[in-house]
């Protein structure tokens, strides 16, 4: 592979290569960039965005034009107001060291007469959307009959915007004699038409397989209940804790419902779709580009042209009907050469679809067992650990408060002071796991995909032999799985006491056991005390009055235990 020096660019431009921390061309770049400095001919390239395909496009651009002459020199027609906004600011960071070129973009929904004095003082290269051209164009504002390259940017998407006939027009106005590039994610027949129609003879260069997903994308379902869809959603949120993600919604208002309950649930998020006004949109797009978002919860069209590098997460909370549009979402992630996941959220009757879009996108889905609550609460828990571990104490300022906080705590042991610190910090997942109904049960049982190393603790639980334990104490006495769980640890002496489903009432409860522990763990806790009251624990009776005889209770049997009416909730759990 040849390197940016090697490819003949002036010292201006690789200084400003060099100064944007280009190290190496990126694949669309090694393949464009020749052609484009060593010929003349129409190019027809085949990429996702975030490829590098302005780049591709923009550097060898850049070096043409000559800026001695005062017409425009170049016209780059894109979707969207954003991406007119993205590419003009690339472009000139491209020509920092080049003299003065003039780059002017044009796009819809801004003053059009600031735009007709911009292309009065004249500018050598013009990105513009179509509708605003055509506009522009019609008041004699826009000349073009010095145009010596056409670039056509996510034509894909300016077709399915309905751009079509602007373009037609357009590219009637450009003088024969142009080159033409076309850069489309995907090739469809409307494409090829325009190929036909406007373009001689172009090289067509592919970068990864045609119509295909991005080679660094992986593809993940999770089969859930259209009801649990939010649940789910999520659950995958708090599983991912580092998550900065979009979650593509099918409608305005579901956008609206999914952002408004994310937002009321603590996360991070918001809104993105037609509804806004420009000056929202831009607000949004702007916090979330700041990484103020984690999750921007968007409609296809509201998050055309938005561009954000480093996405971990692109999440279909419903799936496009257009397999199509499924490629242009999950081509935002996994830009650059990182790796990304394209997640959708499925149920059952979709399954054809998916298919189809498999088949499209040419790569397995793996299907995706949703994180149960012991699982999230895990994974937080150990992420904060991390945190902890490297966190700065450099900080003055505590410096003097810590004799004082050293007398306060001095009564209180290492392990105590951990748990009450994890447990302060847990507040939230324990609130909102701790009775958390178990929806992972809609997994499909003949799935065999889920590969995620040593986790699923507490479904492979279920396949060993648990007994049930009736336990005195309830949710009125301020008896919770947080509590259970370390009143059984405190009561073990540093054994790892598995343990099961937890059904907890008014004021008592019952708990699975690993059957192997049951015996000496209703020794130890008939032994012991919760808040004053002296814990009492024997093995549930079931109602028709036999004992549970240790014999294998599977963990999901029906209720029909003594007590009053079973309360739905449960919870998972294992002693940590
Ligand atoms: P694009 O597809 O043009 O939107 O580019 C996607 C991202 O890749 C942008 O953030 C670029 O700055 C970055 N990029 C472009 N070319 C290179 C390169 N050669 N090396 C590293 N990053 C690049």
């Amino acid at each position: 592979m040849i390197n940016f020096e090697e490819m003949g660019f002036t010292p201006g431009i690789l200084k400003a290569i060099q100064e944007l921390g280009f190290e190496q061309p990126l694949p669309v770049q090694s393949k464009v960039i020749p052609h484009m400095l060593g010929g003349e001919s129409d190019i027809i390239a085949l990429a996702q965005t975030g490829t590098g395909k302005t780049a591709a496009f923009g550097l060898p651009l850049v070096q043409a034009t000559d800026t001695a002459i005062n017409s425009t020199q170049a016209l780059i027609l894109c979707p969207t107001r954003e991406l007119c906004i993205q590419i003009t600011g690339d472009l000139t960071d491209y020509s920092k060291y080049t003299g003065s070129l003039r780059i002017l973009s044009v796009y819809g929904g801004a003053s059009i007469d600031n735009q007709i004095k911009g292309l009065k003082r004249g500018a050598h290269i013009i990105v513009a959307t179509p509708g605003r051209l055509i506009d522009l164009i019609g008041r004699g504002a826009a000349r073009l009959n010095n145009v010596k390259t056409v670039i056509l940017d996510e034509a894909d998407e300016m077709l399915n915007m309905g751009f079509l006939d602007s373009i037609n027009e357009i590219l009637e106005e450009v003088p024969r004699g142009r080159r033409t590039l076309l850069f489309s994610a995907t090739m469809s027949s409307e494409i090829a038409s325009i190929a036909r129609k406007y373009m001689n003879e172009p090289v067509e260069i592919t970068i990864g397989t045609k119509n295909s997903s991005a080679e660094n994308v992986s593809h993940a379902y999770y089969i859930v209940h259209a009801r649990d869809k939010y649940k789910v959603l999520k659950r995958i949120a708090d599983f991912e804790p580092d998550i900065y993600a979009i979650v593509f919604c099918r409608t305005r208002k579901e956008t609206q419902e999914v952002a408004s309950k994310l937002i009321n649930d603590g996360y991070n998020a918001d809104a993105l779709h037609g509804d806004l006004s420009q000056a929202q949109r831009d607000a949004v797009m702007q916090k979330f580009r700041l990484r103020n978002l984690h999750m921007l919860v968007a409609t296809d069209v509201a998050a055309r042209g938005l561009d954000v590098d480093d996405l971990t997460h692109v999440i279909n909370f419903s799936l496009p009907d257009d397999a199509e549009i499924y490629t242009h979402r999950c081509g935002r992630t996994g830009r650059a050469g990182k790796t990304g996941i394209s997640i959708s959220l499925v149920h059952m009757r979709e399954k054809q679809n998916l298919q189809r879009i498999e088949r499209l996108v040419k790569k397995s889905f793996k299907s995706m067992p949703i994180p149960t609550g012991s699982e999230i609460c895990g994974k937080q828990l150990f992420n904060w650990i991390n945190k902890l571990e490297t966190v700065s104490t450099d900080h003055q300022e505590i410096e003097k408060f810590l004799p004082e906080i050293k007398v306060k705590l001095a009564g209180m042991d290492r392990e105590e002071f951990i748990r009450r610190v994890v447990s302060l910090e847990f507040d939230r997942f324990l609130d909102d796991y701790r009775n958390g109904e178990d929806i992972s049960d809609i997994i499909p049982e003949n799935d065999t995909s889920y590969e995620r190393p040593g986790k699923r603790g507490s479904r492979e639980k279920y396949s060993g032999n648990y007994t049930r334990l009736f336990i005195n104490l309830g949710k009125s006495d301020g008896f919770y799985p947080e509590q259970l769980i370390q009143l059984v640890n405190t009561n073990t002496k540093g054994r790892k006491v598995p343990i099961g489903k937890i059904d907890l009432l008014k004021s008592f409860s019952f708990f699975e056991v690993e059957t192997g522990y049951a015996d000496d763990l209703i020794k130890a806790l008939n032994n012991s005390n919760f808040m004053n009251q002296k814990v009492a624990v024997e093995i549930a009776q079931p109602k028709n009055g036999k004992p549970d005889n240790h014999s294998g209770y599977q963990g999901k049997k029906p209720s029909k235990w003594t007590g009053r009416k079973r309360e739905k909730k449960s919870y998972p759990s294992t002693a940590w």
